[in-house]
């Protein structure tokens, strides 16, 4: 798909997703703290957004500080993690960041890179480990430094790959430029809250749910799985027949090799013993 033609196919998913999910309007107005965003990332990235907010309530409402969740034990952070995927990879992360940031920092505030330029500050947030992973970074872009970014998950990348704008390679750097090209930066926020409401709603992992999705007129993925279920539907010929045959005429199936034939006379009578020396003596007329 060329670069114009992605635009205008995102355009199209975004205007049919805005259709079908209401994304509340909160969501233009959401700023994070650098150090927030940076949680929230490592929250968000395979969940929902209500689950990371979760989070982040909870780190804010059961930990006295950021300073008690750096030197509590992976356990204990692993509590507000509750009901996640690897809640322990997560815990280890977020420990990890804090420890550094408090390393480097002595603190926990990272907000003076704002007002610095985009490139300047993320050229000091990549020393941190957290930001090895380009979800997280996008996060802070698009939540904390308002510059413009698209966050890609694997299930915002499973969705794409289904609808044919990204490629199998997986180069989620590469997808996320695409995007972030094609979907302005004033609906950008707007478009991930409707990619995670298809992702978690038809846009499964397993068999997506393409008959009550949205975009099945558009994705490719829905036009093959179409063509394949109805390749495989074998056309039944005895029914042809009986449609075809006029009105009042009763056309009886030719019996298919699976179905029992109807016994014959010679079937009826039983066949003799293979040996009938073996068997006990005719019982004579009484
Ligand atoms: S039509 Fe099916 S494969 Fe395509 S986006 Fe919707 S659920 Fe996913």
């Amino acid at each position: 798909m060329a670069t114009q033609s992605k635009a205008q196919f995102l355009n199209d998913v975004h205007t049919l997703l805005k259709k079908r999910y209401k994304v509340k309007p909160e969501s233009d107005a959401t700023r994070l703290s650098v150090l927030e965003a940076v949680i929230y990332g490592i929250c968000h990235q395979g969940t929902t957004r209500e689950q990371a907010n979760q989070a982040l309530s909870r780190f804010k409402d059961e930990f006295f500080d950021w300073n008690e969740v750096r030197v509590s034990t992976v356990e204990e952070i692993q509590s507000a993690l509750a009901g996640f995927p690897n809640p322990e990879e997560r815990a280890q992360q977020i420990r990890r960041f804090l420890r550094q940031l408090f390393e480097r920092t002595y603190g926990f505030t990272l907000d003076a890179l704002v007002k610095k330029p985009l490139k300047e500050s993320l050229k000091v947030l990549s020393e941190y480990e957290a930001f090895q992973s380009d979800y997280v970074t996008a996060t802070v872009i698009q939540l904390a430094l308002g510059g413009h970014a698209i966050p890609v998950d694997e299930l915002t990348q499973r969705a794409l790959q289904r609808l044919g704008v990204a490629d199998a390679d997986g180069d989620v750097a590469a997808l996320r430029g695409v995007l972030e090209r094609a979907v302005p930066k004033n609906r950008g926020l707007e478009f991930c809250d409707l990619l995670e409401e298809l992702t978690h709603d038809t846009c499964v992992a397993g068999e997506p749910i393409c008959p009550r999705c949205e975009l099945k007129k558009v994705c490719p993925t829905a036009r093959n799985r179409k063509d394949e279920t109805s390749n495989t539907k074998a056309p039944k010929v005895e029914a042809k027949v009986e449609t075809m045959a006029p009105k009042g005429t009763q056309v009886k199936a030719k019996p298919t090799q699976a179905e029992p034939q109807k016994p014959t006379k010679a079937a009826k009578t039983p066949a003799p013993p293979a040996n009938p020396a073996k068997k006990g003596k005719p019982k004579g007329p009484k």
